[in-house]
């Protein structure tokens, strides 16, 4: 598995950051990157079920 942020397609609308900011961070335009590949506390494949512009590829 690999993930990763379509930065064409990210709003920087902050969800992911906020279910997750061990995974997700907020990079110098705003929009959302790539901290960590793993988490054994957030569900990655749901956060990105929620990211509302479905730019997180998992
Ligand atoms: S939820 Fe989606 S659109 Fe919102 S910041 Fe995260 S990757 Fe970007």
């Amino acid at each position: 598995m690999v993930l990763t942020i379509d930065q064409a397609l990210c709003s920087g609308c902050g969800v992911c950051i906020e279910l997750c900011p061990e995974v997700f961070g907020q990079g110098a335009d705003g929009r959302a990157i790539v901290k960590k590949q793993e988490s054994e506390t957030c569900n990655i494949e749901e956060i990105s079920d929620q990211c509302p512009m479905e730019a997180i590829d998992v």
